[in-house]
């Protein structure tokens, strides 16, 4: 199979060969098997067979377009975790047999100022992520993990520490790096109170990085099941948001609140929570907007923020970080062919606290 690339300098012919994936072709159809194209490795492109594969919250998002934009077929996952099977020429980073990871990224311009900081992420050309992108090879869509095998750059392919266990290191990939970039960027530390609300893939990882990262750690859930998870998990104390009462306990005593909350929810709530120039940072995702009151924040010189994902580099010190403090996801490993009942669990926040796909039930 070839796929022809139309360039400034002319036109280049793209060999590519038939994958399999898991996805759907469109926002209220199950996921299901599908074929897709991947290129044959350019020099400077490793292929990594896709050992296990994380299910984020954003995945579901995506395939029921939640947040418009959605382009079908759509081939979810950038959790992944494999092992390289083939390097093209220029490859200098990785060798054939080595493990390796892929993020939310596959590609960025590399050239504006957000680029060459690493912050590929926010660059100015529009990153490309690891599914449902612009694929500037191919001219279709990026397609993710949910699949056999991928072809990234090795700019964009990250090491993984030989510490930690492979399955429960996929989950890193975003919900690890999503939470570990703000706690960095607000420079959580040691004398801090820090509260994470919403203990999903993303809720859970942040209270183990911010933990590790010396603060206090303050547990905001709907899920009172979730409350002996939390305290194991590392939190010093743990809020049953629902219950009025409870949430005065930290009210303007907070540095820091990171939010995880995939669903509606009012912000305000716990935006009150913060101390004078607190900050909260949103990472969740809903679909619909949150009303802020304007006296949420004026009264207490309060600033409310986002964060999405983590560049290349920093997310190579996350991995690097998780391999120091041996922390990974806890998680429940999948086949493929559970996955559009994954999807159910994740709507219902019911799930601990990571599904991890085992892509070999994909060869079936
Ligand atoms: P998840 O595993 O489904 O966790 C979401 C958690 O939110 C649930 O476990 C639940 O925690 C809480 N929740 C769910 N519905 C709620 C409701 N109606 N009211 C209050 N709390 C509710 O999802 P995830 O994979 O961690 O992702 C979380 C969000 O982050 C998603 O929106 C995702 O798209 C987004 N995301 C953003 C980025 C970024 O770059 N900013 C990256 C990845 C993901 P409790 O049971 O503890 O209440
Ligand atoms: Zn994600
Ligand atoms: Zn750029």
């Amino acid at each position: 199979m070839e796929a022809v690339k139309a360039t400034a300098e002319g036109t280049t012919t793209i060999e590519t060969r038939k994958v399999k994936a898991f996805g759907t072709e469109a926002s209220t159809a199950p996921l299901q098997p599908l074929n897709i194209q991947r290129r044959t490795p350019t020099p400077y492109d490793v292929e990594i067979e896709i050992l296990f594969c994380g299910v984020c919250h954003s995945d579901l998002h995506t395939v029921r377009n939640e947040w418009h934009g959605t382009v079908y077929p759509c081939v979810p996952g950038h959790e992944i975790v494999g092992k390289i099977v083939s390097v093209g020429s220029h490859v200098r980073k990785f060798k054939t047999g080595d493990l390796a990871a892929v993020g939310c990224l596959v590609d960025s311009c590399r050239q504006c100022d957000y680029c060459k900081d690493g912050l590929e992420q926010y660059c100015e050309k529009g990153n490309t992520g690891t599914y449902n992108s612009p694929d500037k090879y191919l001219g279709t869509r990026t397609y993710g993990g949910y699949s056999e095998s991928i072809v990234v750059d090795e700019a964009f392919v990250l090491r993984i520490p030989e510490n930690l266990d492979l399955a429960a290191t996929a989950p890193l990939l975003c919900a690890g790096i999503t939470t570990y970039s703000p706690l960095r960027h607000w420079k959580v530390k040691s004398g801090q109170k820090v509260g994470i609300v919403g203990i999903g893939g993303l809720g859970h990882m942040a209270v183990k990085l911010a933990k590790a990262m010396g603060a206090e750690v303050i547990v905001y859930t709907t899920s009172p099941s979730k409350f002996e998870d939390a305290k194991r998990l590392g939190a010093d104390d743990v809020v049953l948001s629902k219950d009025e009462s409870q949430m005065q306990r930290y009210a303007g005593k907070l540095h820091f609140v990171l939010d995880a909350v995939s669903a509606q929810h009012d912000i305000n709530a716990y935006l009150r929570l913060l101390r004078v120039d607190g900050s909260l940072a949103l990472v969740g995702a809903p679909e619909h907007p949150l009303p802020v009151a304007a006296f949420s924040l004026i009264p207490s010189r309060r600033s409310f923020s986002g964060s999405m994902i983590g560049g290349i580099p920093e997310t190579q010190e996350m991995l690097d970080f998780c391999g120091k403090h041996n922390i990974v996801s806890d998680i429940e490993m999948i086949n493929i062919q559970e996955i559009n009942e994954a999807y159910e669990h994740l709507l219902k926040g019911d799930v601990k606290y990571r599904f991890v796909i085992d892509m070999k039930s994909i060869k079936r």
